[in-house]
Protein backbone atom coordinates (compact mmCIF):
# COMPACT_ATOMS: atom_id res chain seq x y z
CA UNK A 1 0.00 0.00 0.00
CA UNK A 2 0.83 3.36 -0.77
CA UNK A 3 1.39 6.27 1.80
CA UNK A 4 -2.29 7.22 2.88
CA UNK A 5 -0.67 10.56 4.81
CA UNK A 6 0.97 11.55 0.80
CA UNK A 7 -2.70 10.48 -0.79
CA UNK A 8 -4.62 12.58 2.05
CA UNK A 9 -2.44 15.57 2.17
CA UNK A 10 -2.86 16.03 -1.64
CA UNK A 11 -6.40 15.86 -1.23
CA UNK A 12 -6.73 17.82 1.19
CA UNK A 13 -4.34 20.48 -0.76
CA UNK A 14 -6.15 20.14 -4.26
CA UNK A 15 -9.50 20.67 -2.03
CA UNK A 16 -11.05 17.06 -3.14
CA UNK A 17 -12.18 16.78 0.81
CA UNK A 18 -12.42 18.71 3.66
CA UNK A 19 -10.46 18.38 6.76
CA UNK A 20 -13.81 18.32 8.45
CA UNK A 21 -15.89 15.77 6.79
CA UNK A 22 -12.57 13.47 6.63
CA UNK A 23 -12.13 14.05 10.56
CA UNK A 24 -15.86 13.90 11.10
CA UNK A 25 -16.20 10.21 8.85
CA UNK A 26 -12.91 8.90 11.00
CA UNK A 27 -14.71 10.11 14.18
CA UNK A 28 -18.43 8.13 13.13
CA UNK A 29 -16.33 4.98 12.51
CA UNK A 30 -14.73 4.73 15.78
CA UNK A 31 -17.97 5.67 17.14
CA UNK A 32 -19.79 3.07 15.62
CA UNK A 33 -16.98 0.38 15.72
CA UNK A 34 -17.43 -2.95 17.48
CA UNK A 35 -13.94 -3.88 17.86
CA UNK A 36 -13.58 -2.39 21.28
CA UNK A 37 -10.84 0.07 20.14
CA UNK A 38 -12.20 3.26 21.70
CA UNK A 39 -11.01 4.13 25.50
CA UNK A 40 -12.19 7.89 24.90
CA UNK A 41 -12.84 10.07 21.48
CA UNK A 42 -11.51 13.23 21.32
CA UNK A 43 -14.49 14.65 19.15
CA UNK A 44 -14.37 18.00 20.16
CA UNK A 45 -10.83 19.11 19.94
CA UNK A 46 -10.45 17.26 16.69
CA UNK A 47 -13.41 18.89 14.98
CA UNK A 48 -11.76 22.74 16.26
CA UNK A 49 -8.58 21.32 14.62
CA UNK A 50 -9.97 20.13 11.17
CA UNK A 51 -12.01 23.62 10.97
CA UNK A 52 -8.76 25.68 11.57
CA UNK A 53 -6.84 23.36 8.81
CA UNK A 54 -9.81 24.20 6.24
CA UNK A 55 -9.67 27.44 7.16
CA UNK A 56 -6.32 27.38 6.38
CA UNK A 57 -6.72 25.98 3.36
CA UNK A 58 -9.56 28.10 2.38
CA UNK A 59 -6.72 30.87 2.76
CA UNK A 60 -4.97 29.67 0.21
CA UNK A 61 -1.89 28.71 2.79
CA UNK A 62 0.15 25.82 2.60
CA UNK A 63 0.14 23.05 5.04
CA UNK A 64 2.54 20.80 5.78
CA UNK A 65 2.41 16.75 5.68
CA UNK A 66 0.96 15.88 8.23
CA UNK A 67 -1.35 18.86 8.74
CA UNK A 68 -4.82 17.38 9.03
CA UNK A 69 -3.78 13.66 9.47
CA UNK A 70 -6.07 11.86 11.44
CA UNK A 71 -4.18 9.69 14.47
CA UNK A 72 -5.03 7.69 17.44
CA UNK A 73 -2.92 7.31 20.61
CA UNK A 74 -2.35 4.52 22.59
CA UNK A 75 -4.04 5.43 26.29
CA UNK A 76 -0.82 5.27 27.98
CA UNK A 77 0.58 8.50 26.33
CA UNK A 78 -0.25 12.08 28.45
CA UNK A 79 -2.07 14.33 26.36
CA UNK A 80 -3.13 17.31 28.51
CA UNK A 81 -7.27 17.50 29.04
CA UNK A 82 -7.63 14.15 28.19
CA UNK A 83 -8.47 11.45 30.08
CA UNK A 84 -5.50 9.06 30.39
CA UNK A 85 -6.66 5.45 32.02
CA UNK A 86 -4.05 2.84 30.78
CA UNK A 87 -7.09 0.44 30.79
CA UNK A 88 -7.34 0.77 33.90
CA UNK A 89 -9.95 1.17 36.76
CA UNK A 90 -7.49 2.67 39.03
CA UNK A 91 -6.84 6.04 36.91
CA UNK A 92 -10.40 5.67 35.22
CA UNK A 93 -11.01 9.28 35.91
CA UNK A 94 -7.44 10.61 35.52
CA UNK A 95 -7.05 13.66 33.48
CA UNK A 96 -3.57 14.14 32.09
CA UNK A 97 -2.10 17.31 33.07
CA UNK A 98 0.62 17.56 30.60
CA UNK A 99 1.24 16.34 26.97
CA UNK A 100 4.24 13.62 25.76
CA UNK A 101 6.92 14.66 24.01
CA UNK A 102 6.05 12.31 20.89
CA UNK A 103 2.59 13.50 21.37
CA UNK A 104 3.43 16.97 21.56
CA UNK A 105 5.14 17.00 18.03
CA UNK A 106 2.81 15.56 15.88
CA UNK A 107 0.35 18.22 17.73
CA UNK A 108 2.96 20.89 16.04
CA UNK A 109 3.57 19.07 12.80
CA UNK A 110 -0.41 19.63 12.97
CA UNK A 111 -1.97 15.88 12.99
CA UNK A 112 -4.69 15.69 14.47
CA UNK A 113 -5.90 13.09 17.11
CA UNK A 114 -9.11 11.69 17.81
CA UNK A 115 -9.14 8.67 20.13
CA UNK A 116 -7.42 7.42 23.08
CA UNK A 117 -7.09 3.35 22.15
CA UNK A 118 -7.49 0.78 24.02
CA UNK A 119 -4.81 -1.99 25.13
CA UNK A 120 -3.67 -4.20 27.88
CA UNK A 121 -4.12 -2.12 31.63
CA UNK A 122 -0.08 -0.58 31.81
CA UNK A 123 1.01 -2.83 28.73
CA UNK A 124 0.63 -5.48 30.39
CA UNK A 125 -0.76 -8.06 28.31
CA UNK A 126 -0.26 -10.25 24.51
CA UNK A 127 -4.19 -9.61 23.83
CA UNK A 128 -5.65 -6.58 25.12
CA UNK A 129 -7.80 -8.70 26.93
CA UNK A 130 -6.35 -7.16 30.48
CA UNK A 131 -8.38 -3.69 30.12
CA UNK A 132 -11.76 -2.46 31.94
CA UNK A 133 -13.14 -1.43 27.85
CA UNK A 134 -13.68 -4.99 26.92
CA UNK A 135 -11.07 -7.02 24.86
CA UNK A 136 -10.51 -5.79 21.89
CA UNK A 137 -11.36 -7.65 18.84
CA UNK A 138 -9.06 -8.79 16.09
CA UNK A 139 -9.46 -6.44 12.73
CA UNK A 140 -9.44 -9.79 10.43
CA UNK A 141 -11.35 -12.37 12.05
CA UNK A 142 -13.98 -11.15 15.50
CA UNK A 143 -13.32 -13.97 17.20
CA UNK A 144 -9.50 -13.57 18.02
CA UNK A 145 -7.48 -11.32 19.86
CA UNK A 146 -6.10 -8.17 18.66
CA UNK A 147 -3.03 -8.97 20.31
CA UNK A 148 -1.41 -6.43 22.81
CA UNK A 149 -0.75 -4.52 24.42
CA UNK A 150 -1.20 -1.61 21.70
CA UNK A 151 -4.23 -3.57 19.84
CA UNK A 152 -6.68 -0.74 19.87
CA UNK A 153 -4.18 0.68 18.07
CA UNK A 154 -3.37 -1.93 15.67
CA UNK A 155 -6.62 -2.44 14.61
CA UNK A 156 -7.69 1.39 14.26
CA UNK A 157 -5.07 1.34 11.50
CA UNK A 158 -6.09 -1.77 10.13
CA UNK A 159 -9.97 -0.85 9.62
CA UNK A 160 -8.84 3.03 8.70
CA UNK A 161 -10.68 4.39 11.35
CA UNK A 162 -6.87 5.85 12.14
CA UNK A 163 -4.36 6.68 9.11
CA UNK A 164 -1.39 5.78 11.95
CA UNK A 165 -1.55 5.07 15.54
CA UNK A 166 1.06 5.71 18.43
CA UNK A 167 1.48 2.22 20.32
CA UNK A 168 3.99 1.75 23.17
CA UNK A 169 6.70 -1.70 22.80
CA UNK A 170 8.17 -2.95 25.91
CA UNK A 171 8.47 -6.15 24.73
CA UNK A 172 6.55 -6.84 21.50
CA UNK A 173 3.47 -4.74 22.12
CA UNK A 174 3.61 -2.87 18.71
CA UNK A 175 4.76 -5.87 16.74
CA UNK A 176 2.87 -8.74 17.59
CA UNK A 177 -0.26 -6.31 17.27
CA UNK A 178 0.67 -4.91 14.33
CA UNK A 179 1.20 -9.15 13.12
CA UNK A 180 -1.69 -9.94 14.32
CA UNK A 181 -3.81 -7.33 12.52
CA UNK A 182 -1.59 -6.81 9.03
CA UNK A 183 -0.17 -3.75 9.42
CA UNK A 184 3.25 -2.13 9.70
CA UNK A 185 4.76 -1.82 13.00
CA UNK A 186 8.01 0.25 14.73
CA UNK A 187 9.88 -0.38 17.62
CA UNK A 188 12.76 1.82 16.88
CA UNK A 189 16.00 2.47 18.69
CA UNK A 190 15.79 2.54 22.46
CA UNK A 191 16.17 5.95 22.97
CA UNK A 192 15.51 7.50 19.62
CA UNK A 193 11.83 8.42 20.64
CA UNK A 194 11.28 10.54 24.19
CA UNK A 195 9.35 8.59 26.02
CA UNK A 196 8.86 11.65 28.52
CA UNK A 197 4.00 11.33 28.96
CA UNK A 198 4.35 7.73 28.30
CA UNK A 199 3.31 5.92 31.02
CA UNK A 200 6.01 3.74 32.40
CA UNK A 201 6.18 0.10 32.15
CA UNK A 202 9.58 -1.37 31.92
CA UNK A 203 11.62 1.92 31.91
CA UNK A 204 14.58 0.07 29.88
CA UNK A 205 12.94 -1.43 27.13
CA UNK A 206 9.49 1.04 26.95
CA UNK A 207 9.91 2.73 23.36
CA UNK A 208 7.33 4.89 20.99
CA UNK A 209 6.37 3.46 18.47
CA UNK A 210 4.23 4.37 15.04
CA UNK A 211 1.82 1.82 13.68
CA UNK A 212 0.53 2.46 9.73
CA UNK A 213 -0.10 1.06 6.21
CA UNK A 214 2.90 1.46 4.70
CA UNK A 215 6.53 1.76 5.01
CA UNK A 216 6.43 5.49 4.11
CA UNK A 217 3.77 6.40 6.43
CA UNK A 218 6.30 4.76 9.39
CA UNK A 219 8.92 6.96 8.10
CA UNK A 220 7.11 10.38 8.12
CA UNK A 221 5.62 9.44 11.42
CA UNK A 222 9.15 7.85 12.57
CA UNK A 223 11.27 11.11 11.49
CA UNK A 224 8.29 13.69 13.13
CA UNK A 225 8.25 11.93 16.71
CA UNK A 226 12.39 11.29 16.45
CA UNK A 227 14.94 13.29 18.44
CA UNK A 228 17.04 14.73 21.56
CA UNK A 229 14.90 15.61 25.15
CA UNK A 230 15.89 16.98 27.93
CA UNK A 231 13.07 15.49 29.74
CA UNK A 232 14.42 12.06 28.88
CA UNK A 233 17.75 11.35 29.42
CA UNK A 234 18.17 8.26 27.80
CA UNK A 235 17.30 10.18 24.10
CA UNK A 236 19.85 10.87 21.45
CA UNK A 237 19.84 12.61 18.36
CA UNK A 238 19.35 11.01 15.55
CA UNK A 239 19.43 12.09 11.65
CA UNK A 240 16.62 12.10 10.24
CA UNK A 241 15.50 9.10 7.57
CA UNK A 242 15.29 10.89 4.01
CA UNK A 243 12.54 9.38 1.40
CA UNK A 244 15.14 8.21 -1.12
CA UNK A 245 17.51 6.88 1.06
CA UNK A 246 15.23 3.95 2.21
CA UNK A 247 14.01 2.98 -1.82
CA UNK A 248 17.59 1.02 -2.17
CA UNK A 249 18.91 -1.94 -0.82
CA UNK A 250 22.52 -2.55 -2.18
CA UNK A 251 24.12 -2.20 1.33
CA UNK A 252 22.50 -5.12 2.60
CA UNK A 253 24.24 -8.17 1.46
CA UNK A 254 23.86 -10.61 4.56
CA UNK A 255 20.48 -11.65 6.45
CA UNK A 256 20.55 -13.79 9.32
CA UNK A 257 17.78 -15.89 11.36
CA UNK A 258 18.06 -17.50 14.75
CA UNK A 259 17.63 -20.91 14.17
CA UNK A 260 16.28 -22.30 17.36
CA UNK A 261 13.40 -20.02 16.56
CA UNK A 262 12.52 -22.20 13.19
CA UNK A 263 13.62 -25.58 14.83
CA UNK A 264 11.55 -26.21 17.95
CA UNK A 265 8.12 -27.37 18.33
CA UNK A 266 6.82 -24.72 19.42
CA UNK A 267 6.11 -23.19 16.26
CA UNK A 268 2.99 -23.58 14.22
CA UNK A 269 3.86 -25.32 11.22
CA UNK A 270 2.69 -23.18 8.29
CA UNK A 271 4.51 -20.07 9.89
CA UNK A 272 7.37 -22.31 9.98
CA UNK A 273 7.05 -23.57 6.34
CA UNK A 274 6.47 -19.50 5.39
CA UNK A 275 9.20 -18.58 7.46
CA UNK A 276 11.52 -21.24 4.97
CA UNK A 277 10.05 -20.42 2.14
CA UNK A 278 10.57 -16.19 2.34
CA UNK A 279 14.44 -16.80 3.13
CA UNK A 280 14.47 -18.97 0.41
CA UNK A 281 12.86 -16.11 -2.06
CA UNK A 282 14.93 -13.64 0.00
CA UNK A 283 18.10 -15.83 -1.20
CA UNK A 284 17.29 -15.93 -4.72
CA UNK A 285 17.95 -12.23 -5.04
CA UNK A 286 21.31 -12.88 -4.49
CA UNK A 287 21.47 -12.25 -0.97
CA UNK A 288 23.53 -14.64 1.55
CA UNK A 289 21.80 -15.75 4.19
CA UNK A 290 23.49 -17.23 7.63
CA UNK A 291 21.48 -19.59 10.17
CA UNK A 292 23.03 -18.26 13.60
CA UNK A 293 22.87 -19.18 17.05
CA UNK A 294 20.38 -17.78 20.13
CA UNK A 295 19.53 -17.90 23.57
CA UNK A 296 16.66 -20.35 23.71
CA UNK A 297 13.04 -18.94 23.79
CA UNK A 298 12.25 -19.78 27.32
CA UNK A 299 15.62 -17.83 28.70
CA UNK A 300 14.58 -15.06 26.35
CA UNK A 301 11.06 -14.81 27.66
CA UNK A 302 12.24 -15.19 31.99
CA UNK A 303 14.93 -12.77 31.61
CA UNK A 304 12.29 -10.10 30.29
CA UNK A 305 9.65 -10.67 32.79
CA UNK A 306 12.34 -10.85 35.43
CA UNK A 307 13.44 -7.24 34.40
CA UNK A 308 9.76 -6.25 33.55
CA UNK A 309 8.27 -7.04 36.12
CA UNK A 310 11.28 -6.05 38.76
CA UNK A 311 11.06 -2.28 36.74
CA UNK A 312 6.69 -2.31 36.74
CA UNK A 313 6.92 -3.21 40.28
CA UNK A 314 9.52 -0.35 41.03
CA UNK A 315 7.19 1.75 38.66
CA UNK A 316 3.53 1.28 39.83
CA UNK A 317 4.45 2.01 42.85
CA UNK A 318 3.51 5.74 42.68
CA UNK A 319 0.08 4.50 41.96
CA UNK A 320 -1.48 4.56 45.61
CA UNK A 321 -4.19 6.67 45.14
CA UNK A 322 -2.50 9.91 47.15
CA UNK A 323 -0.77 11.94 43.94
CA UNK A 324 -3.26 9.83 41.26
CA UNK A 325 -6.63 7.85 41.02
CA UNK A 326 -9.07 6.33 42.11
CA UNK A 327 -8.96 6.25 46.40
CA UNK A 328 -10.52 4.27 48.04
CA UNK A 329 -10.40 5.12 51.91
CA UNK A 330 -9.72 2.42 54.45
CA UNK A 331 -9.11 2.67 58.48
CA UNK A 332 -5.43 4.25 58.05
CA UNK A 333 -2.98 5.20 55.49
CA UNK A 334 -1.76 1.77 55.06
CA UNK A 335 -4.58 -0.06 54.61
CA UNK A 336 -6.21 3.15 52.06
CA UNK A 337 -3.12 2.01 50.27
CA UNK A 338 -3.74 -1.69 50.10
CA UNK A 339 -7.36 -1.24 49.15
CA UNK A 340 -7.02 1.43 46.89
CA UNK A 341 -4.53 -1.25 45.21
CA UNK A 342 -6.28 -4.48 44.91
CA UNK A 343 -8.91 -3.43 44.31
CA UNK A 344 -8.61 -1.14 41.29
CA UNK A 345 -5.13 -3.27 39.51
CA UNK A 346 -6.44 -6.03 37.31
CA UNK A 347 -5.32 -9.56 38.23
CA UNK A 348 -2.59 -9.39 35.54
CA UNK A 349 -1.05 -6.12 37.17
CA UNK A 350 -0.98 -7.60 40.25
CA UNK A 351 0.89 -10.37 39.36
CA UNK A 352 3.17 -9.10 37.94
CA UNK A 353 3.57 -6.46 40.97
CA UNK A 354 3.74 -9.01 43.40
CA UNK A 355 6.40 -11.13 40.98
CA UNK A 356 8.78 -7.89 40.76
CA UNK A 357 8.44 -7.24 44.02
CA UNK A 358 9.37 -10.41 45.08
CA UNK A 359 11.97 -10.80 42.90
CA UNK A 360 13.51 -7.67 44.30
CA UNK A 361 13.40 -8.50 48.16
CA UNK A 362 16.00 -9.60 49.78
CA UNK A 363 17.06 -13.04 49.23
CA UNK A 364 15.42 -13.52 46.02
CA UNK A 365 17.35 -10.30 44.22
CA UNK A 366 20.89 -12.00 43.68
CA UNK A 367 19.45 -15.18 42.52
CA UNK A 368 17.01 -13.62 40.48
CA UNK A 369 17.42 -10.01 39.42
CA UNK A 370 20.71 -9.56 39.27
CA UNK A 371 21.07 -12.81 37.07
CA UNK A 372 18.44 -11.24 34.83
CA UNK A 373 20.85 -8.03 34.14
CA UNK A 374 23.89 -9.83 33.49
CA UNK A 375 21.76 -12.48 30.78
CA UNK A 376 21.03 -9.50 29.24
CA UNK A 377 24.00 -8.63 28.74
CA UNK A 378 25.07 -11.71 27.57
CA UNK A 379 21.93 -10.88 25.22
CA UNK A 380 23.19 -7.52 23.74
CA UNK A 381 26.40 -8.76 23.61
CA UNK A 382 25.23 -11.55 21.56
CA UNK A 383 23.57 -8.83 18.99
CA UNK A 384 26.90 -6.86 18.75
CA UNK A 385 28.74 -10.10 17.65
CA UNK A 386 25.90 -11.18 15.41
CA UNK A 387 25.58 -7.71 13.33
CA UNK A 388 29.30 -8.13 12.74
CA UNK A 389 28.53 -10.99 10.67
CA UNK A 390 25.02 -9.52 8.53
CA UNK A 391 23.24 -6.78 8.45
CA UNK A 392 19.64 -7.32 9.41
CA UNK A 393 18.09 -10.29 11.41
CA UNK A 394 14.56 -11.57 10.07
CA UNK A 395 11.94 -13.59 12.20
CA UNK A 396 8.91 -14.25 12.28
CA UNK A 397 6.31 -11.70 14.70
CA UNK A 398 4.97 -15.28 16.79
CA UNK A 399 5.52 -18.67 16.81
CA UNK A 400 1.20 -19.08 16.77
CA UNK A 401 -1.57 -17.50 14.95
CA UNK A 402 -3.91 -14.52 16.65
CA UNK A 403 -5.46 -17.57 19.86
CA UNK A 404 -9.30 -16.88 20.43
CA UNK A 405 -10.64 -14.23 22.82
CA UNK A 406 -10.68 -15.66 26.36
CA UNK A 407 -7.78 -18.49 25.77
CA UNK A 408 -4.87 -16.29 26.92
CA UNK A 409 -6.45 -15.57 29.93
CA UNK A 410 -6.68 -19.47 31.23
CA UNK A 411 -2.91 -19.30 31.03
CA UNK A 412 -0.83 -16.82 31.56
CA UNK A 413 2.66 -18.46 31.05
CA UNK A 414 1.55 -19.49 27.67
CA UNK A 415 1.21 -15.70 27.13
CA UNK A 416 4.43 -14.73 28.08
CA UNK A 417 5.75 -17.52 25.80
CA UNK A 418 3.72 -16.16 22.67
CA UNK A 419 6.36 -13.56 23.55
CA UNK A 420 8.95 -15.49 22.55
CA UNK A 421 10.47 -14.08 19.35
CA UNK A 422 10.05 -10.04 20.46
CA UNK A 423 11.02 -10.11 23.69
CA UNK A 424 14.87 -10.46 22.90
CA UNK A 425 15.03 -7.71 20.65
CA UNK A 426 13.83 -5.27 23.56
CA UNK A 427 16.45 -6.04 25.69
CA UNK A 428 18.77 -5.63 23.21
CA UNK A 429 17.48 -1.84 22.89
CA UNK A 430 17.61 -2.97 19.02
CA UNK A 431 15.14 -1.15 15.90
CA UNK A 432 12.55 -4.06 15.18
CA UNK A 433 9.71 -3.52 12.90
CA UNK A 434 7.04 -5.80 11.69
CA UNK A 435 5.78 -6.09 8.15
CA UNK A 436 2.31 -7.76 6.77
CA UNK A 437 4.03 -10.43 5.17
CA UNK A 438 5.75 -13.79 4.51
CA UNK A 439 3.73 -15.44 7.34
CA UNK A 440 0.41 -14.88 9.07
CA UNK A 441 1.42 -13.39 11.48
CA UNK A 442 3.88 -10.90 9.58
CA UNK A 443 7.92 -10.90 9.65
CA UNK A 444 10.24 -9.13 12.13
CA UNK A 445 12.98 -7.17 10.60
CA UNK A 446 15.90 -6.12 12.95
CA UNK A 447 18.88 -4.28 12.45
CA UNK A 448 21.75 -2.86 14.89
CA UNK A 449 21.49 -0.41 17.14
CA UNK A 450 20.64 3.33 15.90
CA UNK A 451 20.23 1.31 12.44
CA UNK A 452 16.67 2.15 11.84
CA UNK A 453 17.06 3.18 8.03
CA UNK A 454 18.13 -0.19 7.16
CA UNK A 455 15.55 -1.35 8.79
CA UNK A 456 12.83 0.37 6.34
CA UNK A 457 15.23 -0.24 3.66
CA UNK A 458 14.81 -3.96 4.09
CA UNK A 459 11.31 -3.72 4.35
CA UNK A 460 11.08 -1.92 1.07
CA UNK A 461 13.15 -4.70 -0.31
CA UNK A 462 11.07 -7.47 0.82
CA UNK A 463 7.84 -5.57 -0.56
CA UNK A 464 9.03 -6.65 -4.27
CA UNK A 465 10.95 -9.73 -2.91
CA UNK A 466 8.00 -11.39 -1.22
N1 LIG B 1 3.40 -8.88 26.08
C1 LIG B 1 4.53 -8.28 26.70
C2 LIG B 1 4.26 -8.04 28.16
O1 LIG B 1 3.16 -8.23 28.58
C3 LIG B 1 4.91 -7.01 26.04
C4 LIG B 1 4.00 -5.90 26.40
C5 LIG B 1 4.46 -4.57 25.91
O2 LIG B 1 5.33 -4.47 25.03
N2 LIG B 1 3.93 -3.53 26.53
O3 LIG B 1 5.10 -7.63 28.88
Amino acid sequence: MDSQIRKIHHQLVNKEITCTDLVQERLDALKQNTNNTVNSLLDTSALDLAAKVDAKIANGDSIGLLEGIPFGIKDVYMVQGTYTTASSDLLKNYKSAYTATAIRKLLDAGAIPLVKENCDSFGHGSSSENTIFGAVKNAVNSNLVAGGSSGGSAVNVAKDYTVFSVGGDTGGSVRQPAGYNNVYGLKPTYGRISRFGLMAYASSTDCVGPIAKSIEDIRIVLNVMSGKDGKDQTTYASAEIPQNGILTSEDIKTVGYFKNFIETDAIDSQIKSDFLAAIEKIKAKGIQVKALDFFESETLVSTYYTLAMAETASNLSRLDGTNYGNRIEGDNLKDTYAVTRSENFSEETKRRIVGGNQLLSQGFSDEIYLKGLKLRDQISENFENDFKEVDIIISPVTPNTPPKIGESLKDPLAMYLSDAYTVGFSLGQLPTLTVPKGTATGLQITAAKNNDELVLKFANFLKDTI
